[in-house]
Protein backbone atom coordinates (compact mmCIF):
# COMPACT_ATOMS: atom_id res chain seq x y z
CA UNK A 1 0.00 0.00 0.00
CA UNK A 2 1.12 3.52 -0.58
CA UNK A 3 0.81 4.85 2.72
CA UNK A 4 0.32 3.39 6.34
CA UNK A 5 -2.86 4.79 7.45
CA UNK A 6 -3.35 7.26 10.15
CA UNK A 7 -6.08 5.81 12.29
CA UNK A 8 -9.01 8.61 13.24
CA UNK A 9 -9.99 9.41 16.88
CA UNK A 10 -11.38 6.69 18.56
CA UNK A 11 -14.19 9.22 19.55
CA UNK A 12 -17.79 10.35 18.69
CA UNK A 13 -17.46 14.32 17.33
CA UNK A 14 -19.89 16.19 19.22
CA UNK A 15 -20.16 20.37 19.68
CA UNK A 16 -17.03 20.10 17.63
CA UNK A 17 -15.11 18.13 20.67
CA UNK A 18 -14.13 14.54 20.43
CA UNK A 19 -15.62 12.89 23.22
CA UNK A 20 -14.60 9.09 24.50
CA UNK A 21 -17.66 6.61 24.61
CA UNK A 22 -18.03 3.96 27.49
CA UNK A 23 -17.43 0.89 25.15
CA UNK A 24 -15.64 0.46 21.34
CA UNK A 25 -15.33 -1.59 19.02
CA UNK A 26 -13.39 -3.61 16.93
CA UNK A 27 -12.95 -2.94 13.03
CA UNK A 28 -11.81 -5.76 10.93
CA UNK A 29 -10.22 -5.65 7.83
CA UNK A 30 -12.37 -7.43 5.79
CA UNK A 31 -9.52 -8.37 3.30
CA UNK A 32 -7.96 -10.74 6.46
CA UNK A 33 -10.46 -10.59 9.26
CA UNK A 34 -7.73 -9.33 11.89
CA UNK A 35 -8.87 -6.51 14.11
CA UNK A 36 -7.13 -3.32 12.92
CA UNK A 37 -8.48 -1.28 15.37
CA UNK A 38 -11.45 -0.02 17.31
CA UNK A 39 -13.98 3.06 17.24
CA UNK A 40 -16.16 4.48 19.56
CA UNK A 41 -19.60 2.84 20.14
CA UNK A 42 -22.19 5.89 20.60
CA UNK A 43 -25.03 4.94 22.94
CA UNK A 44 -28.51 7.09 23.10
CA UNK A 45 -26.82 9.30 25.50
CA UNK A 46 -24.17 10.03 23.11
CA UNK A 47 -26.79 11.17 19.88
CA UNK A 48 -28.82 13.04 22.51
CA UNK A 49 -25.76 15.16 23.05
CA UNK A 50 -24.91 15.22 19.62
CA UNK A 51 -28.71 16.37 18.26
CA UNK A 52 -28.12 18.89 21.05
CA UNK A 53 -25.02 20.37 19.80
CA UNK A 54 -26.53 20.44 16.08
CA UNK A 55 -29.69 22.44 17.43
CA UNK A 56 -27.91 24.77 19.40
CA UNK A 57 -25.44 25.05 16.12
CA UNK A 58 -28.27 25.85 13.84
CA UNK A 59 -30.46 28.25 16.29
CA UNK A 60 -27.21 30.06 16.62
CA UNK A 61 -25.98 29.47 20.45
CA UNK A 62 -23.15 26.97 19.52
CA UNK A 63 -20.21 27.87 16.98
CA UNK A 64 -21.71 30.60 14.09
CA UNK A 65 -22.87 28.44 11.31
CA UNK A 66 -25.95 29.80 11.00
CA UNK A 67 -24.68 32.84 10.55
CA UNK A 68 -22.62 32.63 7.91
CA UNK A 69 -23.52 34.05 4.50
CA UNK A 70 -24.16 31.21 1.47
CA UNK A 71 -21.11 32.57 -0.24
CA UNK A 72 -19.03 32.05 2.91
CA UNK A 73 -20.39 28.32 3.34
CA UNK A 74 -19.29 27.97 0.01
CA UNK A 75 -15.89 29.20 0.26
CA UNK A 76 -15.80 26.45 3.16
CA UNK A 77 -17.16 23.54 1.45
CA UNK A 78 -14.39 24.38 -1.80
CA UNK A 79 -11.83 24.67 1.58
CA UNK A 80 -12.85 21.73 2.61
CA UNK A 81 -12.47 20.08 -1.00
CA UNK A 82 -8.74 21.10 -1.24
CA UNK A 83 -8.18 19.73 2.11
CA UNK A 84 -9.40 16.24 0.95
CA UNK A 85 -7.21 16.15 -1.84
CA UNK A 86 -4.21 17.11 0.16
CA UNK A 87 -4.92 14.10 2.75
CA UNK A 88 -6.00 12.28 -0.80
CA UNK A 89 -3.16 9.38 -0.04
CA UNK A 90 -4.73 8.62 3.95
CA UNK A 91 -7.88 8.66 3.06
CA UNK A 92 -7.30 6.20 0.22
CA UNK A 93 -5.69 4.00 2.09
CA UNK A 94 -8.17 4.14 5.18
CA UNK A 95 -10.77 3.36 2.81
CA UNK A 96 -8.69 1.20 0.94
CA UNK A 97 -8.24 -1.09 4.26
CA UNK A 98 -11.41 -0.54 6.05
CA UNK A 99 -14.05 -1.44 2.84
CA UNK A 100 -11.50 -4.02 1.38
CA UNK A 101 -11.75 -2.70 -2.12
CA UNK A 102 -9.01 -2.37 -4.75
CA UNK A 103 -6.76 0.88 -3.78
CA UNK A 104 -7.37 2.52 -7.37
CA UNK A 105 -11.48 2.13 -6.12
CA UNK A 106 -10.72 3.86 -2.79
CA UNK A 107 -8.82 6.70 -4.70
CA UNK A 108 -11.90 7.18 -7.04
CA UNK A 109 -14.12 7.51 -4.40
CA UNK A 110 -12.15 9.82 -2.23
CA UNK A 111 -11.38 12.72 -5.69
CA UNK A 112 -15.64 11.60 -5.48
CA UNK A 113 -15.80 12.97 -1.96
CA UNK A 114 -13.66 15.80 -3.06
CA UNK A 115 -15.71 16.26 -5.54
CA UNK A 116 -19.02 16.67 -3.72
CA UNK A 117 -17.46 19.32 -1.59
CA UNK A 118 -16.31 20.95 -4.67
CA UNK A 119 -19.56 21.00 -6.33
CA UNK A 120 -22.23 21.90 -3.50
CA UNK A 121 -19.34 24.73 -2.56
CA UNK A 122 -20.21 25.75 -6.04
CA UNK A 123 -23.64 25.92 -5.39
CA UNK A 124 -24.32 27.04 -2.28
CA UNK A 125 -25.23 30.56 -3.38
CA UNK A 126 -26.90 29.54 -6.72
CA UNK A 127 -29.73 27.97 -5.11
CA UNK A 128 -33.04 30.38 -4.79
CA UNK A 129 -36.80 30.69 -4.86
CA UNK A 130 -39.36 32.55 -6.77
CA UNK A 131 -41.60 34.91 -7.01
CA UNK A 132 -44.93 33.59 -8.06
CA UNK A 133 -47.58 35.76 -10.40
CA UNK A 134 -50.68 36.29 -7.81
CA UNK A 135 -53.71 38.58 -7.51
CA UNK A 136 -53.01 42.24 -7.99
CA UNK A 137 -51.68 43.93 -5.26
CA UNK A 138 -49.78 41.03 -4.36
CA UNK A 139 -46.42 40.45 -3.98
CA UNK A 140 -45.20 36.68 -3.39
CA UNK A 141 -42.29 34.90 -3.28
CA UNK A 142 -40.88 31.60 -1.91
CA UNK A 143 -38.05 31.49 0.38
CA UNK A 144 -35.81 28.45 0.48
CA UNK A 145 -34.95 27.43 3.70
CA UNK A 146 -32.83 24.46 5.62
CA UNK A 147 -34.40 21.83 7.94
CA UNK A 148 -32.78 22.32 10.51
CA UNK A 149 -30.99 19.72 12.38
CA UNK A 150 -30.06 16.87 9.55
CA UNK A 151 -29.72 13.27 10.63
CA UNK A 152 -28.15 11.47 8.38
CA UNK A 153 -27.91 7.39 8.30
CA UNK A 154 -24.86 6.19 5.97
CA UNK A 155 -23.60 2.67 4.82
CA UNK A 156 -20.53 0.68 4.67
CA UNK A 157 -19.98 0.24 1.06
CA UNK A 158 -19.03 4.09 0.16
CA UNK A 159 -18.51 5.72 3.07
CA UNK A 160 -16.16 8.38 1.94
CA UNK A 161 -18.37 9.13 -1.00
CA UNK A 162 -21.62 9.02 0.56
CA UNK A 163 -20.42 11.19 3.34
CA UNK A 164 -19.62 13.68 0.15
CA UNK A 165 -23.14 13.38 -0.92
CA UNK A 166 -24.85 13.70 2.26
CA UNK A 167 -23.06 15.94 4.20
CA UNK A 168 -21.67 18.79 1.33
CA UNK A 169 -25.13 18.89 0.24
CA UNK A 170 -26.92 19.60 3.97
CA UNK A 171 -23.95 22.14 5.25
CA UNK A 172 -24.26 24.07 1.58
CA UNK A 173 -28.02 24.83 1.76
CA UNK A 174 -27.20 26.11 5.59
CA UNK A 175 -28.48 22.47 8.10
CA UNK A 176 -26.62 21.12 10.72
CA UNK A 177 -26.13 17.29 11.03
CA UNK A 178 -25.59 14.49 12.59
CA UNK A 179 -24.17 11.64 11.09
CA UNK A 180 -24.13 7.48 11.91
CA UNK A 181 -21.47 5.67 10.14
CA UNK A 182 -21.96 2.14 9.54
CA UNK A 183 -20.23 0.32 12.37
CA UNK A 184 -18.57 -2.04 9.47
CA UNK A 185 -16.42 0.46 7.62
CA UNK A 186 -16.15 4.17 8.93
CA UNK A 187 -12.61 5.09 8.89
CA UNK A 188 -12.57 7.48 6.35
CA UNK A 189 -15.92 9.60 7.57
CA UNK A 190 -13.96 9.94 10.99
CA UNK A 191 -11.05 11.08 9.43
CA UNK A 192 -13.13 13.32 7.14
CA UNK A 193 -14.73 14.96 10.04
CA UNK A 194 -11.61 15.28 11.99
CA UNK A 195 -10.43 17.09 8.62
CA UNK A 196 -14.09 19.57 8.68
CA UNK A 197 -12.87 20.59 12.03
CA UNK A 198 -9.26 21.47 11.50
CA UNK A 199 -10.49 23.52 8.92
CA UNK A 200 -12.63 25.73 10.69
CA UNK A 201 -15.77 24.06 10.37
CA UNK A 202 -17.41 26.05 13.46
CA UNK A 203 -18.33 23.84 16.70
CA UNK A 204 -21.61 21.55 16.54
CA UNK A 205 -22.62 22.43 12.44
CA UNK A 206 -21.02 18.71 11.74
CA UNK A 207 -21.50 15.93 14.67
CA UNK A 208 -20.52 12.45 14.22
CA UNK A 209 -21.52 9.24 15.91
CA UNK A 210 -20.29 6.13 15.44
CA UNK A 211 -21.81 2.73 17.00
CA UNK A 212 -24.11 0.07 15.85
CA UNK A 213 -26.91 0.49 13.76
CA UNK A 214 -29.64 -0.98 16.41
CA UNK A 215 -27.83 1.21 19.07
CA UNK A 216 -26.67 4.86 17.55
CA UNK A 217 -28.71 4.36 15.10
CA UNK A 218 -32.13 3.54 15.91
CA UNK A 219 -31.38 6.29 18.68
CA UNK A 220 -30.92 9.10 15.80
CA UNK A 221 -33.93 7.48 13.76
CA UNK A 222 -35.98 7.81 16.80
CA UNK A 223 -34.88 11.48 17.80
CA UNK A 224 -37.66 13.89 18.61
CA UNK A 225 -35.28 16.28 17.56
CA UNK A 226 -34.25 16.05 13.93
CA UNK A 227 -36.00 17.49 11.53
CA UNK A 228 -34.73 15.70 8.39
CA UNK A 229 -33.27 11.84 7.94
CA UNK A 230 -31.42 10.99 4.93
CA UNK A 231 -31.03 7.31 5.14
CA UNK A 232 -28.98 4.68 2.54
CA UNK A 233 -28.87 0.66 3.21
CA UNK A 234 -31.20 -2.21 3.16
CA UNK A 235 -35.24 -1.59 2.41
CA UNK A 236 -35.28 -3.90 5.32
CA UNK A 237 -33.72 -1.36 8.01
CA UNK A 238 -35.14 1.86 5.32
CA UNK A 239 -38.80 0.72 6.54
CA UNK A 240 -37.43 0.86 10.11
CA UNK A 241 -36.05 4.18 10.36
CA UNK A 242 -39.16 5.51 7.79
CA UNK A 243 -41.13 4.57 10.97
CA UNK A 244 -39.23 5.96 13.26
CA UNK A 245 -39.21 9.02 11.42
CA UNK A 246 -42.80 9.47 10.81
CA UNK A 247 -43.68 9.34 14.68
CA UNK A 248 -42.28 12.73 14.99
CA UNK A 249 -43.33 13.56 11.41
CA UNK A 250 -39.54 14.07 10.38
CA UNK A 251 -39.24 13.79 6.21
CA UNK A 252 -37.12 11.06 5.22
CA UNK A 253 -35.04 10.51 1.79
CA UNK A 254 -34.37 6.60 1.45
CA UNK A 255 -31.61 5.42 -0.80
CA UNK A 256 -32.17 0.96 -0.83
CA UNK A 257 -30.45 -0.12 -3.64
CA UNK A 258 -31.46 -2.23 -7.07
CA UNK A 259 -31.08 -5.15 -9.24
CA UNK A 260 -30.70 -3.16 -11.96
CA UNK A 261 -30.98 -4.37 -15.61
CA UNK A 262 -28.12 -3.67 -18.42
CA UNK A 263 -29.76 -4.28 -21.68
CA UNK A 264 -28.09 -5.30 -24.83
CA UNK A 265 -29.52 -5.15 -28.11
CA UNK A 266 -27.64 -6.81 -31.11
CA UNK A 267 -27.37 -3.72 -32.55
CA UNK A 268 -25.12 -1.90 -29.75
CA UNK A 269 -21.03 -1.57 -29.63
CA UNK A 270 -21.35 -4.85 -28.41
CA UNK A 271 -17.45 -4.00 -27.26
CA UNK A 272 -18.58 -0.72 -25.20
CA UNK A 273 -21.21 -2.57 -23.70
CA UNK A 274 -19.40 -5.89 -22.93
CA UNK A 275 -16.58 -3.61 -20.68
CA UNK A 276 -19.17 -1.38 -19.05
CA UNK A 277 -21.47 -4.48 -18.25
CA UNK A 278 -18.17 -6.13 -16.55
CA UNK A 279 -17.14 -3.11 -14.99
CA UNK A 280 -20.95 -2.53 -13.32
CA UNK A 281 -21.00 -5.70 -11.92
CA UNK A 282 -17.57 -6.16 -10.04
CA UNK A 283 -16.90 -2.62 -9.04
CA UNK A 284 -16.73 -2.80 -5.56
CA UNK A 285 -17.17 -6.80 -5.45
CA UNK A 286 -20.84 -5.89 -6.57
CA UNK A 287 -21.63 -4.21 -3.48
CA UNK A 288 -23.28 -1.32 -4.83
CA UNK A 289 -26.33 0.11 -4.80
CA UNK A 290 -26.46 0.86 -8.41
CA UNK A 291 -24.73 -2.35 -9.35
CA UNK A 292 -25.63 -3.21 -12.63
CA UNK A 293 -26.72 -6.88 -11.62
CA UNK A 294 -28.93 -8.46 -13.98
CA UNK A 295 -27.83 -8.82 -17.73
CA UNK A 296 -30.29 -9.22 -20.33
CA UNK A 297 -29.17 -9.89 -24.07
CA UNK A 298 -31.06 -10.02 -27.05
CA UNK A 299 -31.24 -13.99 -28.07
CA UNK A 300 -29.54 -13.76 -31.15
CA UNK A 301 -25.82 -12.18 -29.59
CA UNK A 302 -26.56 -14.08 -26.25
CA UNK A 303 -24.36 -17.13 -27.64
CA UNK A 304 -21.76 -14.78 -28.41
CA UNK A 305 -21.59 -11.88 -25.65
CA UNK A 306 -22.57 -14.74 -22.86
CA UNK A 307 -19.09 -16.73 -24.45
CA UNK A 308 -17.07 -13.92 -24.16
CA UNK A 309 -18.23 -12.97 -20.20
CA UNK A 310 -17.53 -16.87 -19.41
CA UNK A 311 -13.83 -15.77 -20.56
CA UNK A 312 -13.80 -12.52 -18.88
CA UNK A 313 -15.55 -14.30 -15.40
CA UNK A 314 -12.63 -17.17 -15.57
CA UNK A 315 -9.80 -14.50 -15.64
CA UNK A 316 -11.38 -11.88 -12.92
CA UNK A 317 -8.94 -12.11 -9.33
CA UNK A 318 -10.01 -11.24 -6.42
CA UNK A 319 -7.39 -10.38 -3.35
CA UNK A 320 -6.90 -8.08 -0.55
CA UNK A 321 -7.86 -4.14 -1.68
CA UNK A 322 -4.30 -3.27 -1.27
CA UNK A 323 -3.35 -5.69 -4.36
CA UNK A 324 -5.99 -4.33 -6.84
CA UNK A 325 -7.00 -7.21 -8.41
CA UNK A 326 -10.41 -6.62 -10.13
CA UNK A 327 -12.27 -7.66 -6.99
CA UNK A 328 -11.51 -7.05 -3.06
CA UNK A 329 -13.49 -9.09 -0.37
CA UNK A 330 -17.41 -9.08 0.77
CA UNK A 331 -17.06 -6.64 3.73
CA UNK A 332 -17.32 -9.26 6.73
CA UNK A 333 -18.27 -12.77 7.12
CA UNK A 334 -21.79 -12.42 7.24
CA UNK A 335 -22.45 -10.85 3.84
CA UNK A 336 -20.23 -13.85 2.71
CA UNK A 337 -21.77 -16.59 4.39
CA UNK A 338 -25.45 -14.71 3.46
CA UNK A 339 -24.68 -14.31 -0.31
CA UNK A 340 -22.97 -18.13 -0.68
CA UNK A 341 -26.17 -19.37 0.90
CA UNK A 342 -27.90 -17.47 -2.05
CA UNK A 343 -25.87 -19.04 -4.87
CA UNK A 344 -26.23 -22.40 -3.51
CA UNK A 345 -30.36 -22.23 -3.19
CA UNK A 346 -29.99 -20.84 -6.73
CA UNK A 347 -27.90 -24.44 -7.88
CA UNK A 348 -30.33 -26.23 -5.82
CA UNK A 349 -32.75 -24.81 -8.30
CA UNK A 350 -31.00 -25.82 -11.62
CA UNK A 351 -29.53 -22.33 -12.20
CA UNK A 352 -25.88 -22.89 -13.69
CA UNK A 353 -22.69 -21.13 -12.37
CA UNK A 354 -21.22 -20.68 -16.01
CA UNK A 355 -18.40 -19.13 -14.79
CA UNK A 356 -16.44 -18.17 -11.68
CA UNK A 357 -13.22 -15.85 -10.77
CA UNK A 358 -10.34 -16.62 -9.01
CA UNK A 359 -8.84 -16.21 -5.76
CA UNK A 360 -5.24 -14.82 -6.31
CA UNK A 361 -2.93 -17.17 -4.25
CA UNK A 362 -1.70 -14.47 -1.81
CA UNK A 363 -5.25 -13.80 -0.30
CA UNK A 364 -5.98 -14.24 2.77
CA UNK A 365 -7.71 -17.31 3.93
CA UNK A 366 -9.56 -15.40 6.96
CA UNK A 367 -10.38 -12.70 4.27
CA UNK A 368 -14.09 -12.57 3.30
CA UNK A 369 -14.05 -13.17 -0.24
CA UNK A 370 -16.79 -13.76 -2.81
CA UNK A 371 -15.10 -15.04 -6.47
CA UNK A 372 -16.80 -13.14 -9.38
CA UNK A 373 -19.79 -15.26 -11.01
CA UNK A 374 -21.86 -15.49 -13.49
CA UNK A 375 -25.25 -17.08 -13.50
CA UNK A 376 -27.42 -18.43 -16.60
CA UNK A 377 -30.18 -20.62 -17.56
CA UNK A 378 -32.50 -18.58 -14.55
CA UNK A 379 -36.38 -19.69 -14.53
CA UNK A 380 -38.52 -15.53 -14.98
CA UNK A 381 -39.29 -14.83 -11.67
CA UNK A 382 -36.79 -16.94 -9.59
CA UNK A 383 -35.30 -14.73 -6.65
CA UNK A 384 -32.07 -14.31 -7.88
CA UNK A 385 -33.29 -11.88 -10.32
CA UNK A 386 -35.79 -10.16 -7.42
CA UNK A 387 -32.89 -9.99 -4.17
CA UNK A 388 -29.80 -7.57 -4.03
CA UNK A 389 -27.32 -9.94 -3.99
CA UNK A 390 -24.76 -7.31 -3.15
CA UNK A 391 -22.30 -9.66 -4.31
CA UNK A 392 -20.06 -9.82 -7.94
CA UNK A 393 -22.58 -11.35 -9.28
CA UNK A 394 -24.42 -11.12 -12.86
CA UNK A 395 -27.62 -12.83 -13.53
CA UNK A 396 -28.35 -13.25 -17.15
CA UNK A 397 -31.28 -13.37 -18.77
CA UNK A 398 -32.25 -12.97 -23.01
CA UNK A 399 -34.46 -11.51 -24.77
CA UNK A 400 -36.47 -11.75 -28.20
CA UNK A 401 -37.68 -7.98 -29.09
CA UNK A 402 -38.08 -4.79 -27.35
CA UNK A 403 -41.05 -5.48 -25.10
CA UNK A 404 -39.75 -8.62 -23.71
CA UNK A 405 -36.71 -6.46 -23.02
CA UNK A 406 -38.80 -3.87 -21.13
CA UNK A 407 -41.12 -6.48 -19.45
CA UNK A 408 -38.24 -8.15 -18.12
CA UNK A 409 -36.62 -4.68 -17.39
CA UNK A 410 -39.43 -3.69 -15.01
CA UNK A 411 -39.64 -7.03 -13.59
CA UNK A 412 -38.03 -6.31 -9.97
CA UNK A 413 -39.64 -4.45 -7.41
CA UNK A 414 -36.52 -2.23 -7.11
CA UNK A 415 -36.16 0.75 -9.69
CA UNK A 416 -32.49 2.60 -9.41
CA UNK A 417 -30.83 2.49 -12.68
CA UNK A 418 -30.66 1.04 -16.13
CA UNK A 419 -28.24 0.48 -18.76
CA UNK A 420 -29.49 0.54 -22.45
CA UNK A 421 -27.02 -0.08 -24.78
CA UNK A 422 -28.65 -0.02 -28.80
CA UNK A 423 -27.90 2.35 -31.60
CA UNK A 424 -31.42 2.80 -32.42
CA UNK A 425 -32.45 6.28 -31.49
CA UNK A 426 -36.64 5.92 -31.06
CA UNK A 427 -35.77 2.41 -29.18
CA UNK A 428 -33.51 4.96 -27.11
CA UNK A 429 -36.30 7.01 -26.16
CA UNK A 430 -39.08 4.34 -25.81
CA UNK A 431 -36.98 2.33 -22.94
CA UNK A 432 -35.02 5.49 -20.81
CA UNK A 433 -39.30 6.55 -20.63
CA UNK A 434 -40.87 3.12 -19.92
CA UNK A 435 -38.40 2.08 -17.78
CA UNK A 436 -39.20 2.06 -14.18
CA UNK A 437 -35.97 3.58 -12.07
CA UNK A 438 -34.66 6.56 -11.37
CA UNK A 439 -31.67 6.93 -13.54
CA UNK A 440 -31.25 5.69 -17.05
CA UNK A 441 -27.93 5.02 -18.93
CA UNK A 442 -28.05 4.67 -22.28
CA UNK A 443 -24.65 3.47 -24.37
CA UNK A 444 -22.64 4.31 -20.95
CA UNK A 445 -23.29 3.25 -17.30
CA UNK A 446 -22.79 5.15 -13.84
CA UNK A 447 -22.62 2.68 -11.17
CA UNK A 448 -21.86 5.32 -8.18
CA UNK A 449 -20.85 8.21 -10.68
CA UNK A 450 -22.23 11.18 -12.09
CA UNK A 451 -22.11 13.63 -9.29
CA UNK A 452 -24.12 16.18 -10.81
CA UNK A 453 -26.78 14.14 -11.75
CA UNK A 454 -29.54 13.19 -9.35
CA UNK A 455 -29.65 9.97 -8.09
CA UNK A 456 -32.53 8.29 -5.87
CA UNK A 457 -34.91 5.49 -6.78
CA UNK A 458 -38.59 4.31 -7.10
CA UNK A 459 -40.16 1.30 -5.27
CA UNK A 460 -38.10 -0.67 -3.41
CA UNK A 461 -35.08 1.18 -3.99
CA UNK A 462 -36.32 4.13 -1.72
CA UNK A 463 -37.60 7.83 -2.49
CA UNK A 464 -35.93 11.09 -2.48
CA UNK A 465 -33.10 12.35 -4.84
CA UNK A 466 -29.60 12.70 -3.98
CA UNK A 467 -26.63 14.09 -6.06
CA UNK A 468 -27.02 16.88 -8.43
CA UNK A 469 -28.68 20.35 -7.69
CA UNK A 470 -31.98 18.11 -6.82
CA UNK A 471 -29.84 16.63 -3.90
CA UNK A 472 -29.70 20.32 -2.62
CA UNK A 473 -32.74 21.34 -2.81
CA UNK A 474 -34.10 18.44 -1.24
CA UNK A 475 -32.19 19.64 1.97
CA UNK A 476 -34.57 22.84 1.94
CA UNK A 477 -38.09 23.69 2.00
CA UNK A 478 -40.60 26.09 0.54
CA UNK A 479 -42.27 28.65 2.55
CA UNK A 480 -44.62 30.89 0.71
CA UNK A 481 -44.55 34.81 1.72
CA UNK A 482 -47.51 36.59 0.06
CA UNK A 483 -47.31 40.37 0.85
CA UNK A 484 -50.93 42.40 -0.03
CA UNK A 485 -49.57 46.05 -0.31
CA UNK A 486 -52.26 47.68 -1.56
P1 LIG B 1 -28.24 -1.84 7.00
O1 LIG B 1 -29.29 -1.17 6.22
O2 LIG B 1 -28.68 -2.58 8.21
O3 LIG B 1 -27.16 -0.72 7.49
C1 LIG B 1 -27.02 0.54 6.91
C2 LIG B 1 -26.86 1.59 8.01
O4 LIG B 1 -28.02 1.57 8.85
C3 LIG B 1 -25.66 1.35 8.95
O5 LIG B 1 -25.11 2.59 9.35
C4 LIG B 1 -26.31 0.68 10.15
O6 LIG B 1 -25.58 0.86 11.34
C5 LIG B 1 -27.63 1.41 10.21
N1 LIG B 1 -28.69 0.69 10.93
C6 LIG B 1 -28.86 -0.66 11.02
N2 LIG B 1 -29.96 -0.94 11.76
C7 LIG B 1 -30.50 0.24 12.13
C8 LIG B 1 -31.65 0.61 12.87
N3 LIG B 1 -32.45 -0.30 13.41
N4 LIG B 1 -31.91 1.92 13.03
C9 LIG B 1 -31.13 2.85 12.48
N5 LIG B 1 -30.01 2.57 11.77
C10 LIG B 1 -29.70 1.28 11.60
O7 LIG B 1 -27.42 -2.76 6.02
P2 LIG B 1 -26.41 -3.97 6.33
O8 LIG B 1 -26.96 -4.87 7.39
O9 LIG B 1 -25.07 -3.40 6.58
O10 LIG B 1 -26.43 -4.73 4.92
C11 LIG B 1 -27.48 -5.61 4.60
C12 LIG B 1 -27.94 -5.45 3.17
O11 LIG B 1 -28.31 -4.12 2.92
C13 LIG B 1 -26.89 -5.72 2.10
O12 LIG B 1 -26.81 -7.06 1.79
C14 LIG B 1 -27.39 -4.93 0.94
O13 LIG B 1 -28.35 -5.66 0.22
C15 LIG B 1 -28.06 -3.76 1.59
N6 LIG B 1 -27.21 -2.54 1.57
C16 LIG B 1 -27.47 -1.62 0.62
C17 LIG B 1 -26.69 -0.48 0.56
C18 LIG B 1 -26.92 0.57 -0.49
O14 LIG B 1 -26.04 1.34 -0.79
N7 LIG B 1 -28.10 0.63 -1.04
C19 LIG B 1 -25.65 -0.28 1.45
C20 LIG B 1 -25.43 -1.25 2.43
C21 LIG B 1 -26.22 -2.37 2.48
Amino acid sequence: MSETPQMPPQAALIGGEWQATQALLDMEAPASGRVTTRIARGQAAEVDAAVSAARRAFEGELGDWSRWSTRDRGAWLLAMAAAIEADHAQLAALECLDTGKPLTQARADISACARYFRFYGGGADKLHGETIPYETGFTVMTLREPYGVCAQIIPWNYPAQIFGRCVAAALATGNTVVLKPAEDACLSVLRLAELATQHGLPAGALNVVPGLGREAGAALATHPGIDHLSFTGSPETGTQVAQAAAVHHVPVTLELGGKSPQIVFADADLDAAFDTVVRGIIQNAGQTCSAGSRLLVQREIAEAFTGRLVERFAALRCDAGEADADCGPLINARQKSRLEARLAAAEADGIRIAARGRLAEGASKEGHFVVPQLLTGIPDGHAVLNEELFGPVLAVQLFDDEAEALRLANATDFGLCAGVWTRDGGRQLRLARGIRSGQVFVNNYGAGGGIELPFGGVGRSGHGREKGFEGLRSYTRIKTVAIQHD
